[in-house]
């Protein structure tokens, strides 16, 4: 077995040889922590989990260093602290924002089966980082200071472009990129920028006497840098982040550290899409793991029927994601568990395979399907290799039993309310208050409950209902 994986940089799907293979390491970026995450945000998360149980299964638990950063300084943080806590200094508010907002998403990615990654460095904790590599680019002639901002010098770097893959008058266009006084060309970015009032705020390199902040695609080359060094094996996150943010990592980290490479490999997962639209918080198609898990439409799933759903597309294709896709998962999963044996070992080497091949989890998919179809007799050897695949693969049958009986009851308890509203459609119905009746009717269905209408052996109207699914 060995394991591929498809690198962005080279565009090659290539053998992978870590740096050192007694020290696996791996940077993937985080949230920026503000607000709920959506599930499109949980693909990344997933993907990234997957590889990490599988460089962990090939180089030992001890030998893999997952990277994972907390994005904790940013505009949307700032207006959503001032907008939710308005009678708190800012920095105080900020703090709520982000303690609150990263609880959240752990609680959301544990929900999805996803480990937690080995350091989940938060960037306001490596200002000193940041300082310094700036402070090397500005010495070494890829940076400049300009009217209080640090700016990378773009021109400086022969290299820049090379990941995305684009000449700079694409880059320009694509990237919307600003121009603004302090900048000596449109490309150059942004390593450090003044505070307005308020603001988080720190002192600053380069000499500048004002206090200021960092940009973004600095504290992933820090965050990186202190946990991984100046090079290490695996770079990931979404295709979104390949430009402007990976290519502005790239740039800063080679040429601060005199590299030829900041990761090996740079590994992209494609997105997660609505009506072949990208879900994102700006589109407004989005909805959250949140909602998901604990009702939508009322609708939800558990989070190893997502996880499952999220397993059926190849990690660098785009997912279109339905309602009918998290059903289909739950219910094939539902089906594998109540034969599968309670894990117990290794996985079956078909599925270590098919996920050395660049993660092929629809392979791994197929797998599962061919093993669940030789499940004889509880126990029996395919129900033992199902059972250590699932677990293997982050999918837990406690916890899905778990959030079933969870849901089985809450649908009980539900009952006997339904039943009163049931009665009082009918007596509105009854006193021809047609408005009332279809009020309840839109009510329950809200709720995920049909209401069907029919007679009884007698004749009378009689109205059953059942859960939507
Ligand atoms: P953001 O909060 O937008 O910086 O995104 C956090 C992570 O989620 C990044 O790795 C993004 O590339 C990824 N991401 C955001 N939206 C999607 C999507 N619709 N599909 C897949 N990945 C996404
Ligand atoms: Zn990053």
């Amino acid at each position: 077995m060995e394991l591929k994986l498809y690198d962005t940089l080279t565009k090659e799907k290539l053998p992978f040889r870590p740096l050192d293979p007694k020290n696996v390491r791996m940077y993937v970026c985080g949230p920026t922590v503000y607000d709920f995450a959506h599930i499109g945000n949980a693909r990344p998360v997933i993907v990234f989990d997957v590889l990490f149980r599988l460089l962990r299964h090939i180089y030992g638990v001890d030998h893999v260093k997952y990277v994972r950063n907390i994005t904790d300084v940013d505009d949307k943080i700032n207006d959503r602290a001032a907008r939710d806590f308005p009678g708190l200094p800012l920095s105080e508010a900020i703090r709520k924002v982000t303690e609150e907002t990263e609880k959240q998403f752990h609680a959301d990615v544990d929900a999805l089966g996803c480990l937690r990654p080995t350091v989940e460095p938060r960037a306001t904790e490596h200002i000193a980082e940041m300082r310094a590599i700036i402070e090397k680019l500005i010495a070494g002639g890829n940076a400049y200071v300009e009217q209080d901002h640090v700016l990378f010098n773009v021109a400086s770097d022969p290299n820049y472009g090379k990941l995305a893959r684009r000449s700079l008058d694409e880059m320009l266009a694509g990237a919307r990129v600003d121009v603004a006084p302090y900048k000596h060309d449109a490309m150059d970015f942004v390593l450090w920028k003044p505070s307005k009032p308020g603001e988080p705020s720190w002192p600053s390199p380069g000499g500048i006497t004002t206090q200021g902040r960092p940009g973004w695609h600095i504290e992933c080359s820090a965050m990186a840098w202190k946990h991984l060094g100046e090079q290490f094996d695996i770079h990931g996150g979404g295709i979104d982040l390949v430009f402007p943010h990976h290519e502005n990592e790239l740039a800063q980290s080679c040429c601060a550290f005199h590299k030829d490479r900041m990761a090996n490999v740079w590994m992209h997962n494609g997105f997660l899409q609505v009506e072949g639209e990208k879900m994102s918080k700006s589109l407004g198609n989005f909805v959250t793991i949140r909602e998901l898990l604990t009702g939508w439409r009322g609708r939800s799933w558990p989070g190893d029927a997502l996880r499952f759903a999220m397993m059926q597309t190849q990690y660098r294709s785009p997912i279109d994601w339905s309602l009918a896709a998290c059903d289909n998962a739950f219910n094939t999963l539902k089906d594998f568990f109540s034969v599968a044996a309670p894990p117990s070992g290794e996985p079956p080497p078909s599925v270590i395979e098919a996920l050395a091949d660049d993660l092929n989890t629809p392979r791994v998919v197929a797998e599962l399907h061919a093993l669940r179809k030789q499940v004889r007799d509880p126990g029996d050897e395919a129900a033992v290799a199902l059972g250590n695949a699932l677990a293997f693969l982050g999918l837990d049958a406690a916890r899905f039993a778990a959030w079933v009986a969870k849901a089985d009851a809450s649908a009980v308890s539900k009952a006997g309310n339904v039943d009163d509203l049931i009665a009082d459609r009918a007596a509105a119905r009854a006193r021809k208050d047609f408005k009332e009746s279809d009020r309840i009717r839109d009510e329950l269905a809200a709720r995920g409950i049909v209401l069907k209408d029919g007679k009884d052996a007698d004749g009378k109207p009689v109205t059953t209902w059942e859960i939507a699914r």
